[in-house]
């Protein structure tokens, strides 16, 4: 990692933002191709400026429809709201693109000023109500105007938006959302805060080597170096955010997993001002006063409007439908455990804290998958080159060719021009994989630049993951699992890059949380497709393929423990739905009591195998965008396993397929409805069969 310039002595009063002029480099828009952002003359002072300048801009031309003398037209309102921000848009799409994978003081700093003036910059747009009083009359004469069709989904949506934001409300009823609004932001902000430091508190502290036995030295290492960093004797093994722990794999000794799991189950509930059961109980109890003051029976059915699902009975309907072929199977994984438990003369009877340490050695016995022969197969460019980027020649016909003139953020990012099928451009591709100290975790895609024909844009998508970077002059040989993230932020990114949307605000991923990783995980499939995978899949020094028994490893081994893994995601949704469900009025709910009540009726209490989330420390639900939404993850697998099981009927890996696809889907954005939009490429309703079937969880969901 860099060195980071310390902060600035100086007092923090005569520090002043600099003022923005054609100095900045987000003054004018960027002259390099397809408006790529200029990195090169970027500097972290820049930033703020310009987002602020930009916020300001767009509240001026926001103000200037609002206020134009002029009778409100789909042009003169609709159209020329799509046609603001674009200072605005610059500076955040670049900012958002450096605070997420190359941050520093400076940058956190611009970060912490700039948030809750983007959180008002919302509200100033949306609670205005000359604005809303132009798209109201216009989408009130919607059937006269004859608009086409992606016009009139823009006015629908904008409306929808308009009305969700509470635009509709007397001034009284206004206020008293606003209140909710901020108590909901402070209870969530709160919730955040407590469940960090409780979850920092539960760390599982030993004071004697043996009780970790199991772990590797490197990991035992890393706990005695958690002890010091806490002025802590012995070992200190912090909690992830889940239920279950991955260090539960391995420990040996019960009483040791006991303790863990434990910590792990009881973090926020130990009293004290850590504890998030109130928080909670408040925020369930409030949200559904929001709902009702909207105009709906709970806050999910306000949530799901929008979604592809709709309502809170179809999503409810979906995971139920699961629920019974998700608990056999996990039922006859833990018989299987305990077999285990029983041959080793344990003398126990299966907890949930003893699951992955057993089930670990039944994959071992089953599969003898060893994770050091497989990556000397997967080296990082050959994966890229030779397998996510060759599916995608193949489906859709595109091709690229690396350019080392775009100036980029840090010196690990590469950019790609990607060509269409008759060569012409039709986008940027960035990608940034390597793991950084100043990088947030996990793997993501966004846009420096959305598509958009009104605004004459090409795409500009970059995708940002946090694969081990190797030593100077090494490979990078990667985990399948690594693989897997390449081909799913990919599947983003071609979403985002074959776009073909009028409006930047129906375009590319700018879709319902559950269909948005449908793409992306569909994108997955085509990395164990045997035509791809044996493509890339070549020995980094030798270019020899992998043998076959090793592939074959791979792919059995990939649905094993579904049941398991399944269950406890089903359980933590239907928790989430039941949370989001309670009646306006409600009294403030028992934690516990009411988990407990909603993990039985769902008929997802089984002992052994606990939500990934509990109430007190779903942060998904109750400090993240996910409220209601935990479900969209299993919506869209459903959407992933159905589409890429209508490509293996139709002939797989073609590219008339593909083409198919890009048309109907890829290139739509948000262009209708999602649901219809699926019907009408696939000629019938989503199933789950698909998914089952690729879980491996068809046999015990039949009848004995
Ligand atoms: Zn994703």
């Amino acid at each position: 990692m860099t060195s980071i310039t310390p902060a600035q002595s100086q007092p923090a009063q005569t520090q002043t933002t600099p003022a923005f002029g054609p100095g900045n480099p987000f003054y004018a828009p960027s002259t390099l191709p397809f408006h790529a952002p200029p990195f090169d003359r970027i500097r972290d002072s820049d930033y703020q400026p310009a987002i602020e300048a930009g916020m300001a801009e767009q509240l001026r031309e926001i103000r200037a429809i609002a206020g134009n003398p002029a009778p409100p037209t789909f042009e003169n309102t609709l159209v020329a709201m799509e046609k603001t921000g674009a200072l605005f848009q610059r500076a955040t799409a670049a900012f958002d693109a450096v605070t997420g994978a190359n941050t520093n003081p400076t940058l956190q700093k611009a970060e912490e000023a700039l948030a809750p003036q983007l959180a008002a910059h919302s509200d100033a747009i949306y609670l205005d109500s000359r604005l809303f009083a132009r798209v109201k009359t216009i989408y009130e004469e919607r059937d006269s105007l004859h608009l086409d069709a992606e016009s009139a989904r823009l006015l629908e949506i904008v409306y929808e938006k308009f009305i969700h934001a509470g635009a509709n409300l007397s001034d009284a009823d206004k206020a008293k959302l606003k209140r909710l609004n901020e108590e909901e932001s402070t209870l969530s902000n709160a919730f955040r805060n407590k469940l960090l430091a409780a979850t920092r508190d539960a760390a599982l502290v030993v004071a004697d080597k043996s009780a970790l036995a199991g772990l590797t030295d490197a990991q035992i290492d890393a706990a005695a170096q958690g002890a010091k960093a806490r002025n802590a004797q012995g070992y200190v093994i912090p909690l992830q955010n889940t239920t279950q722990q991955p260090a539960l794999a391995s420990l040996s000794d019960r009483a040791t997993r006991e303790k863990l799991f434990e910590n792990s189950w009881t973090r926020a509930e130990r009293g004290g001002e850590n504890d998030t059961r109130a928080t909670v109980a408040r925020l369930a109890q409030l949200r559904a006063e929001k709902a009702k003051l909207l105009g709906f029976p709970d806050y999910a059915a306000w949530k799901l409007e929008n979604q592809m699902a709709k309502t809170p009975e179809r999503a409810l309907k979906f995971m139920d439908d699961l629920v019974p072929p998700a608990t056999a199977n996990a039922l006859s994984e833990a018989k299987e455990i305990q077999e285990v438990i029983d041959a080793q003369h344990a003398g126990f009877e299966l907890q949930p804290w003893d699951w992955n340490f057993y089930a670990e050695q039944v994959r071992k016995a089953r599969y003898d998958l060893d994770e050091s022969q497989v990556r000397p197969y997967f080296e990082l460019n050959n994966v890229l080159e030779n397998g996510v980027f060759y599916a995608a020649t193949q489906l859709y016909g595109i091709t690229f060719k690396e350019r080392h003139d775009i100036p980029v953020y840090q010196p690990d990012v590469r950019v790609f021009e990607v060509f269409d099928a008759d060569g012409k451009p039709l986008a940027l591709f960035y990608c940034d994989y390597f793991k950084r100290d100043n990088k947030n975790g996990g793997a993501w895609m966004s846009e420096f630049v959305p598509q958009s024909k009104l605004l004459g844009t090409l795409p500009v998508v970059y995708n940002v993951a946090n694969l081990p970077k190797p030593v100077a002059g090494q490979p990078a040989l990667i985990s399948f699992t690594d693989v897997i993230t390449m081909f799913h932020e990919f599947g983003h990114a071609l979403h985002g890059m074959f776009s073909n949307t009028e409006y930047p605000s129906l375009s590319g991923t700018s879709v319902a949380r559950d269909f948005v990783e449908f793409p992306s995980q569909f994108n997955e499939h085509w990395a164990i497709y045997p035509a791809v995978f044996s493509h890339y899949a070549k020995h980094y020094k030798t270019g020899e393929p992998m043998p076959a028994e090793l592939a074959a490893k791979i792919e059995k081994s990939r649905t094993f423990n579904q049941g398991y893994a399944l269950t406890e995601l089903l359980a933590a949704a239907e928790l989430d739905m039941q949370w989001h469900t309670l009646p306006p009025g409600s009294p403030l709910e028992d934690v516990d009591a009411f988990e407990k009540q909603a993990l039985e009726k769902k008929h997802v209490d089984l002992r052994d195998v606990p939500p990934r989330y509990r109430s007190s420390y779903f942060s998904h639900i109750f400090a993240g965008g996910y409220a209601a939404g935990y479900y969209a993850y299993l919506w869209s697998e459903m959407l992933d396993d159905d589409a890429y099981q209508w490509f293996v009927d139709h002939g797989g890996l073609t590219r008339a397929n593909g083409e198919r696809f890009r048309k109907m889907i890829l290139s739509r954005g948000n262009t209708e409805d999602l649901a219809e939009m699926y019907k009408a490429w696939l000629g019938a309703e989503p199933s789950v069969d698909p998914m089952l079937k690729y879980r491996g969880l068809t046999q015990a969901a039949m009848p004995q």
